[in-house]
This record gives structure tokens, C-alpha cells and sequence, in this order.
């Protein structure tokens, strides 16, 4: 049976429903039918491995092996897969977010955190949910991503960049509930909006549970669990000790104080849990991976240079309590952005003739790890990628035997894993047939340098304690001069300790999507940056399929069955060349088995040139609107007036300059909240917006006067 659908957005019937803050456009709704229910159970969650065709988590089951034992689609007949439908989105971000698939409807998270619902028979979109997150009071502007979702019992879970908890009624798209999940305690200051959620909830145990990025941002970090049905917070685990002196809300954390030293908690202390995190029914234990230590230097962050836990650590509590049970510190005393998030799975492998439950993590660091999950015991850690850092890890401690000079106390280190890590957040995927664990890995080059003394910052806020950019004389810098990040996809035999087959590195710059594997001996990757999605032999790593996605791909893909056929879906979409207002062609993709569907050619693009009215305002107002601008602006759309970047605007070329009417309907009347612009108008006053959009029609003539010379060399902006 070979079906051509083709959808876009614009075929939708829909209505607008508002419920509280936040969009619902529901076709279900309008029509008054209610679509599937996503009637996921306690009992099919733990049982999704007798249910191949679905895809009801984030990692597949619960284990997050990311393994399908559907194998219709083979290494002997991929060649014949194509396009079934598509479905576009109404962004042009960059797409991380891993698709669910239940009951014959696909849900998936796009940039900016809005949620689609599509019937996976005809690809038409039952709805679509916006949050309508406040974008204006985000201090953290890392990306617009959103890397996946959860269901529990009719309701989809998703977090949000402004730190809410939604639940999201499976049929409808309607809110069901919103919790804010930055504690009231820490009040309404600085430090709650520097938490923002990219990760996906996991759902277990009438349960939802979450963590929060900010890690480079002065937070502490934490993970904590909440009412399925009602948002209700059932516990919270702090990953970090607090202000001793406002004493310690459990006795792990009391323990954890006695490993850091000087006035930590005035940085926060770093420790979020913003990725990895696994609840094994085997063992009934949630294990969750914590964020480097903050700042970054640990001479800036504290004096004894101790082991700050428990940050760069895989923890396990109780998913009932949030009580303590287990940790292992991948990397003790942390001065590298370390983070151990990185995707976790649990697996059953036979070691030196025993069965033994595990954990398994490529970790940030370059290492490997093989952990018994119920007691967190060090099995293996070795290096999988160029590693510069540790010359091992000794099994007696479980520590890191590190390089002295990789602390760069004295001089720079060209450190690899760069911060930008070994591995990062796309997801592994293992194959029990092959035994090989799929890994998107990365060779990554990154110069640390200590700060200049006294300038590490000041506690709180954004700090790294680092000098950024350090100036080292050509061949000079240890242990080696490279650059860069290059993703290539690695077969790692866990029990082998030791890589079985590798594919030739990625173009320079490049790094990887998630992957999938399947019973079918393939294994599913993008070329992250570029546009290729490519099947490759499990065993072998033989390359059989490939496709243009038209855009880049860096979520994984999932599969599932229907109707008794396969099927691949992919969520694809990223940033392109041109900044924000060009097109990224960012759509759902499902094929299959002599799939015809043809995506339509990308239309060409005309990057917006600078056409600002004259400038006219006086210096004094130009100065004053700079001044603005850097304070509530900068941290988005850029310094010095634009963004060359692809998440926002670059506001030079904007066509809202010529009109002060149409400048205040966005910062002011907050025309643009859906798409993630607030307004500003508790700041901001109109004589304030008058000289912003005064020295943005300034900067834009005096870009428009230099011409190319407006760029330095590597495209970015000169200062005024
Ligand atoms: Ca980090």
C-alpha cells in the first residue's frame, strides 16, 4: 500500500480556544470529537516492550535503550524507504524535540515549545498548543529548544523555557494545569528567571518528573516531582547544598556541604539536571545525571578546590520521596563544564559470566561508564573520544587520574572533551541483538584559561570564571593546538570496552542528531548541521539510505507500527544561513517502505538588507536608547544593536524601524507573545521605546554607510 499525502499548515480547519495564557488550536475541539486518548497506563509504560509498535516515552520504554524490535524496515529493503507525508511547522528554530507516537497520533515539541498533535494516517495536525512563554523576562538565551515530552493517562507533559510544568489534555491540546516550578522561596528575584526547562519530563508512578537548565547562570540546581494529575509538587531534590546557615534540607545534602568550601552558595553552585534522567522499574530508583559545577573555574567558585557534590554526578533516589539512595561523581571537583546529563540508559549485559543491571552514559567528559544500577557500584569507565583531561579512572575510587596541567592554573589548556563535550545531548540508542551502543560522538577542542584575578565576576548571574578567547602564540598551547567540533557515529561494545566501528568524522563544524536502532540491523542518524538523515548497517556501519531533509536534523528519530506497516519519523529543522527571518523548512517527516511523497523545493531567500528611515534623533537620545537597548535588549537580539544568529531578530533590518506605532504594538502591546515577545511595558515607558528604536535606525545607518565593512572577518557585527 503506497500513500501519497501531503500536508502543509495552511489545510487546517481550526479554532482558537484560550485557556488561561496559553493557545489551543484544536480541530478535535472546533469539531467537538474527541481524538485518541493517549490512554497510557502505569502497566503499558512497563510493559512497552510487548507493545513494538508504539513509542510511548522519551527513550522508547523505560529503559531508553532507544531500540525498536520492529524490523519490516531491514538493511535489506531500506533502500526502498521514501517520504509518506510531512507536516510543516510554524517556526524556523532549531527542532531537539524526540516525537511520541501512541494510538495512531504522533506528538512532538518545537522550538519555542509548542506542541503538535498529528493523526499519523494522514498526517493532518488535531491540534496545537502554545504556552505562550515570557520570553521578555528570560535571562537565558541559549536556544528556543525543546527536547521532548511525556504521557500519563490521557495528558501529554512538556517543560517550558520560562520554567512551567504543563499538562496538556491528550484529545484536545487544551491546558489542563501550568506550575511554575521555581520554588516561591527564592522569591521573584534575579536567580528565578535564570531557570529555564529544554528537557523532557519522564512520567512514572502517577508522577511527572523534572529538572532545570541555568547551570552557567548562578542556580542551583534540581530535579523534582509532581502530581500527574493535579501539578501538585510532590518533592523536590536539591542537587547542591545550600546557605548552610539556613541549615540543610536533608541529611545527603548535609554530607554533600562537607565537600565544598568558602561562600559557594553565593554562586549557586550549578548542579542542574537538564537532560538525562531514567526511572527503572526493576530497581524502582530514578536516576538523573547533574550539570557542571558553577562557575566554571573552580577558583573562582571555591578556595579548598574540593569535590562540590553532587554536580558532575549520576544520583539515584527513591521516585516515591525523592530521598537519597545512590550517587557516583563522574568528575570530582569539576573546572570544565562537565555536565553528566548526557543520555542515560539502563540494559541487562552479561560481564565476566555474570547478568548484571546496568547504567550506561557516554558521558560529557570523554568517558564511557558502566554503572551497577542498583548501587551505583563502578563497573568500567573508559575514554570513547579524544580525551586529554584524565589519564584513566582508578577502579579502586572511581576518581579521575587527572592531568595537573589540564586545571590550568598557570597556563591555558586546550582541553578535550571541549566544554562543548564528548558527547552532548542526543540521544544513544542500544541494540540488545548487536550489543553495540550507537552513540553520536564528538571530537571537541575548547581552550581553558584561568581568569584574570579579580575578574571571575561577581557571584550570582552569568559567570564562567574563565578568560574567554585566550590569546596563546601559535604552537605553543598544550597538550596540542586544535579546534572545533567533528560528529561522527560510534559503535561501542560496553562489555568489550572498546569501539567495534566508526563512520569517517562529519564536515568541520558539524555535529550529529540522536539516533535510533532496530531490530531491522539499522541505525538511524542525521548529519546534525547538514541535512542528511542516513540509515546505517548496525553491524557494520555500512551506510544503505540517506535523505535530504532540506534542513538540519538534530533530534532523533523514533519508530512504530501501524495498520501493520513501519514506520520512521523524524523531526527535522534548524538553523539557516540568513539569521531569523529565513525560512528552515522545520516539518515533521514520516516514511516508509515505497513512500512516494516529495517535499516541495526550498523557495529562494533574499536576506533582509539594511533600509532604516533617516536618523534624525539627537546624540543624547541615540546614547540613552543604546543604553536601553543594552539592558533590556542585548541579551536576545545582540550587542550593538543586531543578531546574527538565527534564534531572533536582527533588529537593523527590521521593517518596524519605520514606524514608532508599529515598534510599540511588539515591545509594548506584546503583539508578538506568541511567538515568545512580551511585553515590556512594566519597564519600559514610550519615550524609552522612542529612543531604542532612535538608536537602532542610528545603528542601522551607520551599518548601511559601511557597507561590507559593517562585518569583521567571521561575519560578525562592528561596534559602534
Ligand atoms: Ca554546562
Amino acid at each position: 500500500m503506497i500513500r501519497t499525502r501531503v500536508l502543509g499548515m495552511g489545510l487546517l480547519l481550526s479554532a482558537m480556544v484560550v485557556a488561561g495564557s496559553a493557545m489551543s488550536d484544536s480541530a478535535a475541539a472546533a469539531s467537538g470529537r474527541a481524538g485518541p486518548a493517549a490512554n497510557v497506563t502505569a502497566k503499558r509504560l512497563v510493559n512497552a516492550a510487548r507493545e513494538p509498535g508504539q513509542w510511548m516515552t522519551y527513550g522508547g520504554t523505560y529503559s531508553e535503550q532507544r531500540f525498536s524490535t520492529l524490523k519490516q524496515i531491514n538493511a535489506s529493503n531500506v533502500g526502498s524507504l521514501g517520504l509518506d507525508w510531512y507536516a510543516d511547522y510554524e517556526t524556523n528554530q532549531d527542532q531537539h524535540g524526540s516525537p511520541l507516537y501512541i494510538d495512531g497520533v504522533i506528538y512532538v515539541s518545537t522550538a519555542r515549545d509548542v506542541l503538535y498533535a498529528f493523526d499519523a494516517r494522514t498526517g493532518k495536525q488535531l491540534w496545537k498548543y502554545n504556552p505562550m512563554i515570557h520570553g521578555e523576562r528570560l535571562r537565558y538565551n541559549v536556544g528556543l529548544v525543546n527536547r521532548g515530552i511525556a504521557a500519563w493517562r490521557g495528558k501529554i507533559y512538556m517543560g517550558t523555557l520560562d520554567a512551567r510544568l504543563v499538562a496538556v489534555d491528550a484529545r484536545t491540546g487544551k491546558e489542563v494545569w501550568s506550575t511554575d516550578t521555581v520554588p516561591a522561596s527564592l522569591g521573584l528575584g534575579k536567580m528565578a528567571n535564570e531557570y529555564s526547562i529544554t528537557m523532557a519530563p519522564r512520567a512514572a508512578r502517577g508522577k511527572v518528573f523534572i529538572g532545570a537548565s541555568g547551570g552557567e547562570f548562578g542556580v542551583r540546581g534540581w530535579i523534582a516531582a509532581y502530581d500527574a494529575e493535579t501539578g501538585r509538587q510532590v518533592w523536590r531534590f536539591w542537587t547542591v547544598p545550600g546557605n548552610p546557615a539556613k541549615g540543610f534540607e536533608n541529611k545527603a545534602l548535609e554530607r554533600a556541604a562537607k565537600t565544598w568550601s568558602g561562600d559557594w552558595w553565593k554562586f549557586g553552585g550549578g548542579g542542574t539536571v537538564w537532560d538525562a534522567a531514567v526511572y527503572d522499574p526493576v530497581t524502582n530508583l530514578l536516576y538523573f545525571g547533574t550539570g557542571n559545577a558553577s562557575p566554571w573555574n573552580q577558583r573562582v567558585r571555591e578556595p579548598n578546590l574540593d569535590d562540590d557534590l553532587y554536580t558532575a554526578s549520576i544520583v539515584a533516589v527513591n521516585p516515591d520521596t525523592g530521598q537519597y539512595v545512590w550517587h557516583y561523581q563522574e568528575t570530582p571537583a569539576d573546572a570544565w563544564d562537565y555536565d553528566a546529563v548526557s543520555p542515560m540508559m539502563t540494559a541487562d549485559l552479561t560481564i565476566a559470566g555474570h547478568r548484571r543491571h546496568v547504567i550506561l552514559q557516554p558521558s560529557k567528559n570523554g568517558f564511557f561508564y558502566v554503572i551497577e544500577a542498583a548501587t551505583g557500584k563502578l563497573i568500567s569507565a573508559d575514554p570513547f573520544t579524544v580525551e586529554n583531561w584524565a589519564t584513566g579512572v582508578d577502579m579502586e575510587t572511581g576518581r579521575p587520574i587527572v592531568v595537573p596541567g589540564a586545571r590550568y592554573k598557570d597556563q591555558p589548556w586546550d582541553l578535550a572533551p571541549g566544554v562543548q563535550g564528548g558527547h552532548s545531548w542526543h540521544p544513544n540508542a542500544f541494540s540488545p541483538l548487536t550489543g553495540l551502543v550507537y552513540i553520536p560522538a564528538w571530537e571537541a577542542y575548547f581552550t581553558m584559561a584561568n581568569a584574570t584575578p579579580g575578574r571571575g565576576g561577581p557571584p550570582g548571574g552569568f559567570s564562567l570564571g574563565i578568560s574567554m578567547g585566550a590569546r596563546v602564540a601559535p604552537g605553543t598551547l598544550k597538550p596540542y593546538d586544535r579546534r572545533g567540533v567533528r560528529g561522527r557515529l560510534e559503535a561501542w561494545d560496553p562489555v568489550a570496552r572498546k569501539i567495534v566501528w566508526e563512520t569517517p568524522p562529519l564536515d568541520n563544524g558539524r555535529p550529529t542528531s540522536g539516533v535510533l536502532a532496530t531490530a531491522g540491523n539499522l541505525v538511524f542518524m542525521g548529519d546534525g548541521g547538514g541535512k542528511v538523515l542516513t540509515a546505517y548497517n548496525a553491524k557494520t556501519g555500512a551506510k544503505l539510505w540517506n535523505f535530504d531533509a532540506e534542513t538540519a536534523i538534530y533530534a532523533a528519530p523514533i519508530t512504530y507500527e501501524l495498520d501493520g506497516v513501519q514506520y520512521v519519523a523524524a523531526s527535522v529543522g534548524g538553523a539557516a544561513q540568513g539569521g531569523y527571518f529565513a525560512p528552515t523548512n522545520a516539518r515533521m517527516l514520516v516514511f516508509e517502505l515505497g513512500g512516494k511523497a516529495v517535499l516541495p523545493k526550498p523557495e529562494p531567500y533574499t536576506p533582509r538588507t539594511l533600509n532604516p528611515p533617516p536618523s534624525t534623533a539627537t546624540a543624547a537620545v541615540v546614547a540613552h536608547g543604546g543604553e536601553l537597548y543594552s539592558q533590556y535588549c542585548s541579551i536576545c537580539h545582540g550587542a550593538n544593536g543586531m543578531q546574527l544568529r538565527s534564534s531572533f531578530p536582527n533588529l537593523t533590518v527590521t521593517p518596524l524601524l519605520w514606524t514608532q506605532d508599529g515598534f510599540n504594538a511588539v515591545v509594548l502591546q506584546g503583539v508578538r507573545a506568541d511567538k515568545g515577545m512580551g511585553s515590556f511595558a512594566k519597564d519600559l515607558m514610550p519615550e524609552d521605546t522612542a529612543a531604542i528604536r532612535a538608536y537602532l535606525v542610528s545603528r542601522a545607518n551607520e551599518l548601511k554607510a559601511l557597507g561590507p565593512r559593517a562585518f569583521r572577518r567571521g561575519g560578525a557585527p562592528r561596534p559602534p
